[in-house]
Parts: C-alpha cells; sequence; structure tokens
C-alpha cells in the first residue's frame, strides 16, 4: 500500500488543472482535483468562453449594419443586454455541469475547498480536511490587475465586465492588449461610446507591428477613440455631479466624463493563501511559479501548469501543457512535453487577428535573409457593402529555403483562417510551399498562397 492516498494532486479546475486531472486518471493514476469555484476556471467562467458569446453578439449586429448592402431593408437592431447575460450565464452554467460529470466519470475525486500546502506531499483544505499525493500540481492560474492610484477601485475589471446588467453608455478602457480591444470592441459594436487610454505608443505591442496600426485605423474608422502615450494618475467622480466618472492624466488633461471605467491592463498570478514557503516553491519577482521545460518546480515532485506558470496566458497552451506532463508522469512517455515554439493566436477584436510565428522585428533580429511578403485588400464580401474594412497579411520568410517562420493576419475571418496555417509554420513550410498550394477561391485566405 502506498503511503500517499492519490498518485496526483491538482490544485485548480481551470483548463490546465482539468486537462492534466483527466488524462493522468485515464492512464489509471488516482487523481485528487481541489476547486472551490464552480469548474472551468478562468476560460469557462469569466474568460475564452462567455467573451466569444459576446464576440459572437457583436458580429450579429455587423451583420446586420451590413444586410442593406445586400439588399435587405435596414434593420434596428435592440439589443437587451440583460437577456444576453442571462442566457450566456444559462450556457456556462449548463458547461459547469457538463465538466463537472466528465471529471467524476474519469474517476477524478472533486474536493470542493481551497487548498494550501503543509509539506511538499501534503495539501490542507480550508475545510478542515488534508491530502496526501506523490505529486502535485499547481494550476491556480491568474487574476486582473488593478493599478494603485487613487480611486483605481472605480473601475471596473474583465470579471466584472461579465457581471454588468446593463450595457454602459460611454465606457473608458486603459490598457492595450488583448482585453482591451476585445472588449473595446464588444462595446463599440453594441453602440456604447469607446475610448482607450494607453501608456505607451501602440496597441498590443507584443504581435507584428501591422498588426496594431491596422487595428487602431479600423478601430479608429468605427468610432473607438485613443490617448496614446498617457499615464492615468487618479480616477473619480466626474465634477458634473452624475455619477459618472472622470480619470486624471498626467500630463494634465481630464478625460470623461463616462458611465463605466474597465482596467485592461494585465493579469497577475494567483499564489496567495498556497502557502508555497512551506513546500519551498519558488516564485519570479512578479509572483509566477518558476517551472523548467518539463513544467517541474525547483521542488521534484511538484509541477506548475497554465497561466500561473507565467507562460502565454492562453487556455490551448495551459491545456497541452497539462496533458503532456500527465503523459509524461503515468503515461509511460518520458520525452512528452510542451513545446512553447510557434502557439497560434487570435484576438476576437473587430475585425479578428490571427498570429503565428516570430514578427518581423523578432525574426530581423534573430534570424537571416529575411524577408517578407505583405498583402492588403478590402475583401469580397465587403463590395457590397458600406462598410469597407482592409484586410492586411505579411508573411515572414527567412532563410536559404525562404522558410515562412511567421504569418499574420487582421480581418474578417482570421480567427478561422489561422489554424491550419499554424500547422504549416510548424512542419517549416517554406514560401514556395505556400504558393504551390491550390487556392481555395473566393475567399481571403487564398492571398496567404497567391502572394508574389
Ligand atoms: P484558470 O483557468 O484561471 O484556473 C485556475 C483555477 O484555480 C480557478 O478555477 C481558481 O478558482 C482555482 N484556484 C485558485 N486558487 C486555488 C486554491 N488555493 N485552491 C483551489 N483552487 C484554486 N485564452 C484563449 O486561449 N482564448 C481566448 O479567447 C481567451 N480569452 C480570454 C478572455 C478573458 C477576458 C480572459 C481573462 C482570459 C482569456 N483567455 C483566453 C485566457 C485563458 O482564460 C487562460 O489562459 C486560462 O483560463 C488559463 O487556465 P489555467 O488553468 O492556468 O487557470
Ligand atoms: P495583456 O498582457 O495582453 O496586455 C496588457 C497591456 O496593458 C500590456 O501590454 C501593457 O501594454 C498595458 N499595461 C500594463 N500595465 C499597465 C499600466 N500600469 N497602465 C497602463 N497600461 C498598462 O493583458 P490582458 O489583461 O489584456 O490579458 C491577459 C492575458 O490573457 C493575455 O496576455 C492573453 O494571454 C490572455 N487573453 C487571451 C485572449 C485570447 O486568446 N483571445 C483574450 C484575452 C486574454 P504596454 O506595455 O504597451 O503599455
Amino acid at each position: 500500500m502506498s503511503e500517499f492516498a492519490f498518485d496526483l494532486a491538482v490544485i485548480g479546475g481551470g483548463s490546465g488543472g482539468l486537462a492534466i486531472a483527466k488524462r493522468a486518471a485515464e492512464h489509471g493514476a488516482r487523481v485528487a482535483l481541489v476547486e472551490p469555484a464552480p469548474l472551468g476556471g478562468t476560460c469557462v467562467n469569466a474568460g475564452c468562453v462567455p467573451k466569444k458569446v459576446m464576440w459572437n453578439a457583436a458580429h450579429l449586429h455587423e451583420l446586420m449594419r451590413d444586410a442593406p448592402g445586400y439588399g435587405f431593408a435596414p434593420i434596428q437592431p435592440e439589443a437587451d443586454w440583460l437577456k444576453l447575460k442571462e442566457r450566456r450565464d444559462a450556457f456556462i452554467a449548463r458547461l459547469n455541469g457538463i465538466y463537472e460529470s466528465n471529471l467524476v466519470r474519469k474517476g477524478v475525486e472533486r474536493f470542493e475547498a481551497r487548498a494550501a500546502f503543509d509539506d511538499a506531499h501534503t495539501l490542507r483544505l480550508d475545510d478542515g480536511r488534508h491530502l496526501r499525493a506523490k505529486f502535485i500540481v499547481i494550476a491556480t492560474g491568474g487574476r486582473p490587475m488593478r493599478p494603485s492610484m487613487p480611486g483605481a477601485e472605480l473601475g471596473i475589471t474583465s470579471d466584472d465586465f461579465f457581471r454588468l446588467r446593463e450595457r454602459p453608455q460611454r465606457v473608458l478602457i486603459a490598457g492595450s492588449g488583448y482585453i482591451a480591444v476585445e472588449l473595446a470592441g464588444i462595446f463599440q459594436a453594441f453602440g456604447s461610446q469607446v475610448t482607450m487610454v494607453l501608456r505607451s505608443e501602440r496597441l498590443l505591442k507584443g504581435f507584428d507591428a501591422m498588426l496594431g496600426e491596422a487595428l487602431v485605423r479600423e478601430m479608429r474608422r468605427a468610432g473607438v477613440e485613443f490617448h496614446f502615450g498617457t499615464l492615468p494618475t487618479a480616477c473619480r467622480a466626474a465634477a458634473d455631479g452624475s455619477g459618472a466618472l472622470e480619470m486624471q492624466t498626467a500630463a494634465g488633461p481630464v478625460i470623461g466624463p463616462v458611465d463605466a471605467l474597465l482596467w485592461a491592463i494585465g493579469r497577475e498570478p494567483v499564489t496567495d493563501g498556497l502557502a508555497l514557503d512551506r513546500a519551498g516553491v519558488a516564485t519570479d519577482a512578479a509572483g509566477f511559479v518558476v517551472t523548467d521545460e518539463w513544467q517541474r518546480t525547483n521542488v521534484e515532485t511538484i509541477h506548475a501548469v497554465g497561466d500561473v506558470t507565467g507562460r502565454p496566458a492562453l487556455t490551448p497552451v495551459a491545456i497541452a501543457a497539462g496533458r503532456r506532463l500527465a503523459d509524461r508522469l503515468f503515461g509511460g512517455q518520458p520525452e512528452r512535453r510542451m513545446d512553447y515554439t510557434n502557439i497560434p493566436t487570435v484576438v476576437f477584436s473587430h475585425p479578428t487577428i490571427g498570429t503565428v510565428g516570430l514578427t518581423e522585428a523578432q525574426a530581423r533580429a534573430q534570424l537571416e535573409d529575411v524577408q517578407v511578403k505583405t498583402a492588403s485588400f478590402v475583401p469580397l464580401y465587403n463590395a457590397m457593402t458600406d462598410h469597407k474594412p482592409r484586410t492586411e497579411m505579411k508573411l515572414v520568410l527567412a532563410g536559404p529555403r525562404q522558410q515562412v517562420v511567421g504569418c499574420h493576419v487582421i480581418g474578417p475571418g482570421a480567427d478561422e483562417m489561422l489554424q491550419g496555417f499554424a500547422v504549416a509554420v510548424r512542419m517549416g513550410a517554406t514560401f514556395d510551399d505556400f504558393n504551390d498550394t491550390v487556392a481555395i477561391h473566393p475567399t481571403s485566405a487564398e492571398e496567404l498562397v497567391t502572394m508574389r
């Protein structure tokens, strides 16, 4: 009889935690999963899934706007924000239930509690129970940050966005990353007046520069107002006494009044309350759990996956890391591990962005013989509509074979376009491979295989 009741205890029932728990159980491990909240974590409850529902609703608005171009009588959609929220919440509750029953079916024992370490093999739950396991995985994810400044608490975060029962008419968004542009697009499409405050001069700084520039152009065209290089210093009730808010900026100007202020300035790891010190687990300066390429912390039997590790904070990344770790620990696959290169990603902005591989700037800094091919066009769909967004594409090529090391697209459909191209980039496809692939016509995607 083992000294441990479980082979594996997982802290956190989000994308990463569920993935490793289920895969480990499939391999025959005795698995415990500790999660105090409804299963699914950020992605299901306050991230990808409810966000995509809202993106779909915003997209429907855009289709109705475009309909007269195709001969339909003008439609004036009356969106009922609360009704949509209630239907979305009901869908999420169904998903929570499905995750729960899947876990039970796989034989994972679920503990509805919050966990902290007692030592490297023991978890203490906040209901008084203790779990002992040979391996422990930390998958506690992240949460939205707020700046520290007077009045910061007057603003909401992405978590609060999903609790809004009515749509604010004037919205101020601070930030320049995924969440800032995605939620700006949703508010804007629903009819809110959106203003964005960015401390730097660029949107989506980590992405190829072409994408951020094109998105600013399209968002401006849709009516979003931008304040670049602007540092907020305080927030307060607006002087007009209406209950609205205003933002003081470092350079002097006051922005507002607005009905809601949203902080979208990044996320921080959730490690407080875990008592990591009792197990001796190290974190970095920003609080992320330090892991090596095998997801191993500095303690041999404790691993971490997902957002808490500071690696790309994406659901499929957390899932892949979790599954591969389970395959390695319990599935007899000693070399199995997550490859963090060439991770494709989509920004559900309006229009969408799809990207994989190196940006042009990264390729020029790291590789030889870098060349860039681009395409810029108004999609055929928009030939018939008043609204004429431009699609921009860029292939980054490098080396003597002209291997495609980066593929970047902004435009309608980019979200669905990129997955297949990510396979090609991962396999090392060259520009000739792209051009030898027969195009699918008429599509926007065909432009990626017909560049010259
Ligand atoms: P999480 O999903 O955050 O799960 C962590 C879990 O740990 C939580 O359920 C929490 O309750 C639990 N926990 C914390 N502390 C304890 C404790 N002490 N004991 C027990 N349990 C604990 N990614 C995409 O790929 N595509 C998208 O479109 C996308 N959209 C997003 C939109 C928004 C608004 C946000 C915020 C994120 C989005 N993401 C998206 C990112 C994605 O949600 C995360 O990368 C993913 O959820 C990370 O999974 P995780 O398992 O690391 O953590
Ligand atoms: P991001 O890291 O994407 O962007 C946050 C941005 O805010 C930074 O790029 C930074 O830009 C700016 N910023 C940071 N601190 C401050 C500050 N104090 N004041 C003003 N601006 C600041 O974070 P998000 O919160 O948007 O999203 C978190 C993560 O969640 C993402 O990185 C992504 O991995 C994931 N996510 C994925 C989605 C998807 O897959 N579609 C959707 C939503 C989230 P700068 O340095 O230029 O000032």
